[in-house]
């Protein structure tokens, strides 16, 4: 089950998650990679102004071709299988990154969350190797 985001389009308001209430930034960009979403929108006053369709953020169709591709976590010398993994956007969407394979990887719940929460980085080396890169 991949985790249902509402994402409140006011800035610097943090998501609401139907099952966790508020959390950190960090985590809301994490789960926001790979999840259903549905866009809410907001007048100043904090108002909802009306709600868009849920959509996921990894459709199925690019879900299977990563599985095909990645077969589980990407980061270098991990062997999770592709059933405990999430899609992750190097660059993330909501900075603009397209949603392609090109930029799309699977990774583990424990990489996922190194990335995002602990401040790593995740680049493609030349050669399409992918090198983590320490904070
Ligand atoms: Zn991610
Ligand atoms: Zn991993």
């Amino acid at each position: 089950m991949k985790p249902h985001l509402t994402l409140i389009a006011r800035q610097g308001q943090a998501a609401e998650l139907d099952w966790a209430g508020l959390v950190p930034e960090a985590t809301r960009r994490r789960l926001a990679c790979d999840c259903v979403l549905s866009d809410i929108k907001l007048d100043p006053e904090g108002t909802v102004l009306n709600t868009g369709r849920a959509r996921r953020t990894i459709p199925p169709s690019l879900r299977r071709t990563l599985v095909a591709r990645d077969q589980g976590c990407r980061w270098p010398g991990c062997d999770r299988p592709w059933r405990w993994t999430d899609g992750h956007d190097l660059w993330h969407w909501e900075d603009g990154g397209p949603n392609s394979l090109a930029n799309t990887v699977l990774l583990c719940r424990r990489h996922h969350r190194k990335l995002h929460e602990g401040g790593w980085a995740l680049v493609w080396a030349p050669g399409g190797d992918l090198v983590a890169r320490p904070p």
